[in-house]
């Protein structure tokens, strides 16, 4: 039986920390030595420039190109995956994905193109984790239909819990009708300032309304992340000792 596990990171509310929170908790796998392969299933390319690859518009082979692949039955070419120097694989994207969202809308099957790429590359990975874009589009919707369980990082502010409600409403309905395996893997809280007690009054909101779904683990804010994802790289290679690599590196305990 295949082991590995396949989670969606996903909040249509953008900048919540999606895209930091899929790399670090990637590398921080591929640093336990666990095999992983990462998704980036957004337009905007930032996890792919953000683990190196500074011309998305350059790549030929994407997400889109594997889900346009399997919507014509062919076979996946493993050897046109990505890979980055700290130990990760990566099907990037670019924004030739935006495009493709109104050709899929039409055809058969068109929420499990995704699903039907990871089942061909599953078997050699421990872990796949898929970066969703700030939507809940069609691409959004595949990541569901593939996933075993849907991870969702959130700040702490009110604007950012007020869509909480609609992502968990999105999440059930594909369980029921399209992934009935589908589980929440669990609620983040991400940059979170200890100094604010506004930050406070909305992690009591949370766990209020959410208790059971919120990770034990908050990521804290910290500048080292903002240059880290500018310089390419993950939290454990540009600052390891640095309180968000810590965190992160308690998140995969909880997670894994
Ligand atoms: P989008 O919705 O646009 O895809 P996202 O949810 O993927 O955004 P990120 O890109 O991960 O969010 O993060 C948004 C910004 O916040 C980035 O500049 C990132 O460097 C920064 N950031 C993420 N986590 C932290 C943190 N713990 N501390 C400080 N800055 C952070
Ligand atoms: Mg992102």
């Amino acid at each position: 039986m295949c082991k590995c596990k396949v989670i969606a990171i996903a909040n249509q509310k953008g900048g919540v920390g999606k895209t930091t929170t899929t790399l670090n908790i990637g590398v921080g796998l591929a640093n336990l030595g666990k095999k992983v392969l990462l998704i980036d299933a957004d337009a905007q390319a930032n996890l792919t420039v953000s683990l190196g690859f500074n011309r998305p518009d350059m790549l030929s082979y994407t997400t889109g190109q594997a889900m346009v692949d399997i919507a014509n039955e062919d076979k996946i070419d493993k050897s046109n995956l990505l890979h980055n120097d700290e130990g990760v694989d990566l099907l990037p994207s670019n924004l030739r994905l935006s495009a493709l969202e109104n050709q899929i809308i039409p055809l058969l099957g068109r929420e499990s193109l995704l699903k039907g790429f990871i089942e061909q590359v599953k078997s050699d990975y421990d872990y796949i984790l898929v970066d969703c874009s700030p939507t809940l589009n069609i691409i959004t919707i595949n990541a569901f239909t593939a996933a075993d369980s849907v991870l969702i990082p959130t700040q702490p502010s009110y604007l950012a819990v007020q869509g909480l409600q609609d992502l968990l409403k999105t999440v059930s309905q594909v369980k029921r009708q399209l992934n009935p395996k589908l589980s929440i893997s669990g609620i983040l809280i991400t940059m979170y300032d200890s100094r604010t007690n506004y930050s406070k009054e909305v992690i009591d909101i949370l766990r209020e309304n959410y208790d059971e779904l919120i990770f034990n683990t908050v990521i804290p804010r910290s500048i080292k992340q903002e240059e880290a994802s500018t310089d390419g790289k993950s939290i454990y290679s540009y600052a390891k000792n640095n309180k968000v690599a810590l965190a992160y590196k308690n998140l995969i305990e909880e997670v894994k």
